[in-house]
């Protein structure tokens, strides 16, 4: 064996269609252009896992959880119609969704087993 290969994570897109959709159109409000075309390729990483029950917020790059981003770290706070979706970008990149006090997201993949 070489290098471990990073697992293999569903796309945002395939797992949440409706939250990514709706991410794309409010990035293209906030004119974040570059960001909402990103959100195709998105990898659902993790879920945050901190267990409150307003948050989904999940994870969409490997970062080590705890760890500051660093410079080149912005947050893209976005304006959805309910709750609150705030996005952890680092050079052109989103890391982290923040997803609070939303309705529960409906995860469309095919039950597994
Ligand atoms: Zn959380």
């Amino acid at each position: 064996m070489t290098a471990p290969q990073p697992p293999n994570h569903p796309l945002v897109r395939e797992a949440f269609p409706e939250l990514a959709a709706e991410l794309v159109e409010l990035l293209e409000q906030e004119d974040e252009r570059e960001l909402a075309a990103t959100v195709r390729s998105l990898p659902l990483v993790a879920e945050c896992g901190c267990g409150d029950d307003f948050c989904q917020s999940f994870r969409t790059a490997p970062h080590p959880p705890g760890q500051p981003f660093g410079p080149g770290h912005r947050c893209v706070t976005l304006s959805p119609a309910d709750g609150m979706l705030v996005l952890d970008v680092v050079d052109g990149r989103i890391m982290y969704v923040e997803v609070l006090d939303r309705e529960p997201l409906r995860d469309t993949r095919p039950a597994q087993g």
